[in-house]
């Protein structure tokens, strides 16, 4: 399969052949058509199996059909990883990705003044990624509002748990009040993941490579 077998819009595909992506990797060929549909999906894949992407293409596809205009501190997709370094990765592909798209994104995590990431976000925002400590603070402070979400996408929900976000996870799950579609990736499915799925996801579909 090539990546215009998937159903990408023009600006994605454009991309994809700037960054030397020729062909979608087994993860991707397998979550991308799934996702462009909307349903609720865990995808079991390792970090190296191209698993950024394989969420980060079809939603902005789907963000990309609607034209509606980024406003502040309401992002329509949010991407919760467990760590600066995975934010910042997640960030870097979004920023990729959505070169030819017209969408705003902001990545905030801790560790990290306040005040650069409320000016960013203030600028009005479609994607959100985010750790989830900082990412309560906002909430909290009212910086951002999850009102308007209806994409949400949980990376490494096993090091999520590892690393003690449990409460934080299913806390920001509740704040999603809008229809949404919801995406966890973990690199293991064990009876703790597929019990976080079962508080976040709506029948989700597995897709293991
Ligand atoms: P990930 O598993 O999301 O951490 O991705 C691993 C690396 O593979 C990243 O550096 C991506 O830029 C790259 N990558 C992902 N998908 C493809 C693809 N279809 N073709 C070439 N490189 C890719």
């Amino acid at each position: 399969q090539t990546f215009s077998d998937l159903g990408l819009n023009d600006g994605l595909m454009r991309t994809l052949e700037e960054q030397g992506y020729s062909t979608p990797t087994p993860i991707q060929n397998k979550a991308i058509p799934f996702l462009m549909g909307g349903g609720d999906m865990i995808g079991v894949a390792q970090t190296g199996s191209g698993k950024t992407a394989a969420f980060v293409l079809p939603i902005l596809n789907q963000l990309a059909k609607i034209d509606s205009k980024p406003k502040p501190g309401m992002p329509r997709a949010l991407f919760l990883a467990p760590t600066r370094e995975l934010a910042m990765q997640i960030g870097e592909c979004v920023k990729d990705m959505a070169r030819f798209l017209k969408l705003k994104q902001c990545t905030v995590f801790g560790g990290a003044p306040y005040k650069t990431q409320i000016h960013i976000l203030n600028r009005g925002v479609d994607v959100l990624v985010a750790t989830p400590g900082r990412l309560l603070d906002h909430i909290k402070q009212g910086n951002i509002y999850l009102d308007e979400t209806s994409f949400f996408v949980l990376d490494e929900a096993d090091r999520m748990l590892d690393m003690g976000f449990i409460d934080d996870v299913t806390k920001i799950g509740r704040k999603l009040i809008s229809p949404h579609q919801s995406i966890m990736f973990s690199a293991t499915f064990e009876p703790r993941i597929r019990q976080l799925a079962e508080t976040l996801l709506d029948s989700p579909e597995l897709i293991e490579i």
